[in-house]
């Protein structure tokens, strides 16, 4: 029988993320403070933090079809063979939320997800795994695609052999809440998948602001009473559904590129094996 030394425990986590979940909303909230936004910077920036977002609650008009953003992370995960769902959302858990359901937790990938300690989850099969995005996607959860130092911190695992799928609210995520008090040096925490583009329709706005009001990022103004969208989008589309004149419009060319596009994001920023399909 081979001998896993798995990482911490459940009880372990759960103390820790209490304990730094402060020093982390601090870190964004002074990133603008000179001297300490150096400090403060390796630990939201490239290599040691990337993210990006897939909307899998909307569907987006392409010029000859419809792209359904959820039916490729599915694809994702019939190509690594390795997965493992957290039995609950641990930030959801920390503010003690039940809407969305505490029970829709994080996905992890790869081979590290071997020395996850079983009192976080379980492996699971693609079959299990697509029915838990399909689950978040119903509880209209927004999947952030990640490599963070956080997650091999907090787990006892490997960086490079490990890539996280989170599917996150927008009032209780560690990574999405308090960005919008990020100072310049947090800029590019988040990327937009290239083939992804984020615009406003200025016939269709009425210039009323709640898509600003929704913006986790702070990424919108308006400029003479129309939306604008600025350079930081991370293409997550909550804006989109927020919008009520169906003014902001979410773009991607096909279900083939975006699929393209994010394998290659994330072989760019780990080690995690993909089947070709
Ligand atoms: S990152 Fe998202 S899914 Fe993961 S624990 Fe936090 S809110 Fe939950
Ligand atoms: S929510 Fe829609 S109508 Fe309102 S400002 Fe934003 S884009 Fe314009
Ligand atoms: S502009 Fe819209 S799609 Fe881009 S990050 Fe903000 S809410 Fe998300």
């Amino acid at each position: 029988m081979q001998f896993i030394n798995h990482g911490p425990g459940r009880t372990w986590v759960k103390t820790v993320v209490k304990l730094f979940w402060p020093l982390i909303i601090a870190g964004k909230r002074y990133s603008n403070v000179p001297l300490l936004k150096w400090l403060i910077y390796p630990f939201f920036m490239r290599p040691l933090n990337e993210v990006s977002s897939i909307p899998i609650n909307i569907e987006v008009k392409a010029p000859d079809s419809v792209v359904l953003p959820r039916r490729v992370v599915h694809r994702l995960l019939t190509a690594v063979d390795e997965k493992f769902i957290f039995g609950e959302c641990i930030c959801r858990r920390n503010n003690n939320v039940d809407s969305p359901p505490q029970n829709i937790g994080c996905m992890a990938l790869g081979s590290a997800i071997r020395r996850i300690h079983p009192s976080h989850g379980k492996m699971v099969t693609t079959a299990e795994a697509i029915r838990h995005v399909d689950r978040a996607a119903e509880a209209g959860l927004i999947a952030n695609v990640a490599h963070v130092w956080i997650d091999p911190a907090s787990f006892g695992t490997s960086f490079r052999k490990l890539m996280f799928i989170c599917f996150c609210d927008d009032h209780n995520c560690l990574y999405r809440t308090y960005m919008k008090s990020r100072g310049p040096s947090l800029e590019g925490a988040y990327q937009r998948l290239p083939g992804m583009s984020v615009s406003v329709d200025k016939d269709k706005c009425k210039g009323c602001g709640e898509c600003l009001e929704q913006c986790f990022l702070a990424n919108i103004s308006l400029v003479d009473k129309k939306a604008n969208i600025g350079r930081s989008c991370a293409g997550c589309g909550r804006c989109v559904d927020r919008c009520p004149n169906k003014a902001v419009i979410l773009a991607i060319e096909s279900e083939e590129a975006l699929y393209f596009d994010l394998v290659q994001w994330i072989k760019g920023v780990s080690e995690l094996p993909i089947k070709s399909s």
